[in-house]
């Protein structure tokens, strides 16, 4: 912190730090609302699980030594719930930990994409088909952070759609492109708006039982912003949609 004299400003000096404060404040409030907003958030998703684990506990200890079905169903219902807290609990630690500066370095980002899908094709029969417009797309980043984030959008395809996904890379001027198209249910336009959000999820009930968390996509979209890049989305209901993300290409043509 700088002491200021303010007796030897000039009134417009005077009035410019002012506006400088006003904005700092601002800034300040905003921020720590947006993490109270977390927090409440956070806590209200974390409740959910407790809830169920603890009413499945409760009831294997009333009537559970007669019903050894009910004792099974418990713990398997029991088992999923905590795997969602362990998920949700990972993902939060992510979205803080993308918020602190990791070294960068130069990444080919197609060898990162062809890394996802070949252990995508190793665990499910979906078709993907990828084009790149070359073998090297060099960007500068934290390596684990981008995988990261294009196998959030990859795993959102493979949920919400059912057939082909179709992957694109090329470099568009500064901009390394990557477009992640998939023809599954879509997203409105109202709901192409908050999906970025933490915690928000188009069809709650539904999602629960894919196993989303609401975290993916603003863990995505802090990432690519964290690397001077951009996460959008072009999407039509019962059409499908693409994902597209930028970065700034390290050697440009
Ligand atoms: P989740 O863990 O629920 O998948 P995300 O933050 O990754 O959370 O996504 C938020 C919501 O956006 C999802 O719940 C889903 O409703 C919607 N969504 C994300 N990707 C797609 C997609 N490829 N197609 C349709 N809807 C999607």
């Amino acid at each position: 912190w700088q002491k200021i004299d303010i007796e030897y400003r000039s009134h417009d000096e005077l009035h410019e730090m002012e506006l400088t404060f006003n904005q700092m404040i601002d800034y300040l409030k905003t921020s720590y609302e947006k993490q109270e907003m977390f927090v409440s958030d956070a806590s209200h998703e974390l409740k959910t699980p407790i809830q169920i684990i603890k009413s499945y506990a409760q009831l294997v200890e009333r009537r559970g030594n007669a019903n050894p079905e009910l004792v099974k169903e418990s713990v398997l219902a029991i088992d999923s719930e905590a795997d969602r807290m362990k998920k949700l609990v990972e993902q939060m630690l992510l979205l803080a930990k993308n918020k602190q500066l990791q070294p960068r370095l130069s990444v080919n980002i197609v060898n990162v994409m062809d890394d996802i899908i070949n252990v995508i094709d190793s665990i499910t029969e979906r078709e993907i088909s990828i084009e790149k417009s070359n073998d090297f797309i060099l960007v500068k980043a934290d390596q684990d952070q981008l995988k990261q984030l294009l196998y959030i959008l990859m795993d959102n395809a493979l949920k919400y759609s059912e057939k082909t996904i179709h992957v694109r890379i090329f470099k568009k001027a500064t901009q390394a492109v990557v477009e992640v198209q998939d023809y599954g249910k879509g997203i409105s336009q109202r709901d192409q708006e908050r999906i970025f959000d933490r915690f928000y999820r188009v069809d709650k009930a539904r999602n629960r039982d894919t196993g989303g968390t609401g975290l993916g996509l603003s863990i995505a979209k802090s990432i690519a912003e964290a690397h001077d890049g951009k996460l959008s989305v072009k999407s039509e209901l019962n059409k499908g949609s693409t994902f597209i993300v930028s970065i700034p290409v390290l050697i440009e043509d």
